[in-house]
């Protein structure tokens, strides 16, 4: 039988992998993406191969180290399989290029990362404006830029990533707009010094934009963008320490691109944790709903485990150690080592967790959504895209009585698209506590399957009509 199934071949879920293999577990690591490496360490698509290895970046060389190691280990993979489903006894529902699979193993560590937070204004679902976090796939995966001339907006260290790597790709960055102060960054100094060398990244990234010339606007925002020829006009605004718009004698500034690439921060990915009914609580420092868990990953579901940002952010160096941290934990509820064994091998992964989880979480905080931003939203900007809900339509469905996100779901359809909430569901939180009084009584929507967008014929594979055995009708 499988001891082991591994959702999710990022950071967290891949150091999961090789640890609860070294313990004697039988393990088996499944990610949608065509390799391990997850969202800081992509892997190239297929048929893509690099022209130059010599120029590899840290992230690139880190992530080829970690595919060798799963190799060498000899750890059985499904790269390209999306888990859709997963039953309350552990059974997980896979679908893949040869079709779908039923898998039950005795534990389940789920390690599916984040997804990226837009809070939403005027012409937010514009072709050309795309998510920050998005643009490091565009810019890591196949060295493409979002726009010619970009403008970089939002929160958090994707700020200077993206911008940076726009200008090292060869493009044009107009302008980088962020919610935070430059006191908010210096306050968040000293949380950073436990690792001088994101520091020195960082101050890198820095000077190649005074290199360029690119204006910072701090405490700015985007208030709209809206087509102008071939391009866009972004109309920006300053904001108040809780991301409130300000008018009062502050000039808006009209900037023009066309691109736009923008987010405000990631939110921990509970479609799992959520659809297994696990326990949550709502932490905005670590991006918002989290499943309750040990310091070790274990939920307050019997053989589940989370590792990883999706169990709060905390950053790709802090992922690792989180993840082997919860296998070594699997290792030991399974009896696979024995309590001297796991206290011996955990030690210097929580020592290392604790000294990267230090500076991931004071990046987290300058990431937190801010609720003056979700308050400033106009009421007709559209907040679940799937299924072209307003915020008018929010307000106005919490007026007439819908106490919670589930209640909101089922009165407006928000939430109840393909991405099944993953988009706006913080946001759309945001607003109903506006209205009840706090996040936790806003709650968080059920996790529902699929998990993943999934067609039918995927899931019933090939069959013959004939086949299909028809019930007798029932008895008058
Ligand atoms: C789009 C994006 C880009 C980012 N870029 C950067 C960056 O450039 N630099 C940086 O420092 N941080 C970046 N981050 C933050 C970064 O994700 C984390 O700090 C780090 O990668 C966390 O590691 P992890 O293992 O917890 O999750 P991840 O690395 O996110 O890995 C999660 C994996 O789970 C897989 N997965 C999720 N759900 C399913 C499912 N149902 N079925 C199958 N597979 C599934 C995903 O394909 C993914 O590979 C980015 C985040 C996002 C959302």
């Amino acid at each position: 039988m499988l001891d082991l199934i591994v959702i999710g071949a990022g950071p967290a879920g891949a150091r999961a992998a090789l640890r609860a293999s070294a313990c004697g577990l039988s393990v088996l690591l499944v990610d949608e993406n065509p390799d391990a490496g997850g969202q800081v360490w992509r892997p190239l698509p297929e048929g893509f191969s690099r022209r130059d290895d010599a120029a590899l970046s840290a992230e690139a060389r880190d992530g080829d180290a970690l595919r060798r190691e799963l190799r060498r280990a000899g750890i059985e993979c499904l790269f390209g399989h999306k888990v859709w489903n997963i039953g309350s006894d552990l059974r997980t529902d896979v679908i893949g290029p040869s079709g779908s699979q039923s898998l039950k193993p005795r534990a389940l560590l789920v390690a599916t990362g984040t997804t990226e937070r837009v809070v939403p204004f005027a012409g937010w679902t514009l072709p050309g404006v795309i998510g920050l976090a998005a643009a490091t796939i565009l810019l890591k995966s196949q060295n493409i830029l979002p726009g010619r001339r970009t403008v970089v907006a939002g929160s958090g260290p994707l700020l200077l990533a993206v911008a940076a790597g726009i200008l090292k790709a060869g493009g044009e960055v107009a302008a980088v707009v962020d919610l935070a102060s430059r006191g908010e960054w210096l306050r968040a100094l000293p949380s950073l010094l436990g690792r001088p060398d994101l520091i020195r990244q960082g101050i890198a990234w820095q000077w190649q934009l005074r290199a360029a010339r690119v204006p910072i606007h701090y405490r700015h925002a985007v208030r709209s963008a809206t087509r102008s020829g071939e391009g866009f006009s972004i109309r920006i605004g300053a904001v108040d320490a809780n991301g409130s718009a300000v008018s009062a004698n502050v000039p808006e500034v009209d900037l023009h691109a066309d691109a736009l690439a923008v987010g405000h921060g990631l939110v921990p990915g509970t479609d799992v944790t959520r659809l297994l009914r696990a326990r949550h609580r709502f932490d905005r420092n670590r991006g918002g709903w989290i499943a309750q868990a040990d310091p070790d990953g274990r939920t307050s579901v019997k053989g589940l485990y989370i590792a990883g940002d999706g169990a709060g952010i905390a950053g790709a160096a802090a992922a690792g150690a989180h993840g082997e941290m919860a296998a070594l934990a699997c290792a030991l509820d399974l009896g696979a080592i024995d309590d001297a064994t796991h206290a011996r091998e955990r030690a210097p992964l929580s020592a290392q967790w604790a000294r990267s989880a230090r500076f991931g979480h004071a990046m987290a905080r300058l990431m937190a959504l801010r609720d003056g931003a979700v308050e400033s939203m106009p009421s007709e900007v559209v907040v679940c895209r799937c299924e072209d809900v307003t915020r008018g339509e929010i307000d106005a469905a919490v007026r007439e009585g819908a106490r919670d996100l589930n209640q909101l779901k089922a009165w407006t359809r928000c939430g109840m698209g393909p991405c099944q909430g993953r988009t706006c569901g913080d946001v759309a939180g945001a607003l109903v506590a506006a209205h009840v009084g706090s996040r936790e009584a806003a709650g968080c929507f059920t996790g529902r399957a699929p998990l993943r967008p999934v067609s039918l014929a995927e899931v019933a594979g090939d069959y013959n009509y004939a086949d299909i055995p028809i019930p007798k009708a029932a008895p008058l």
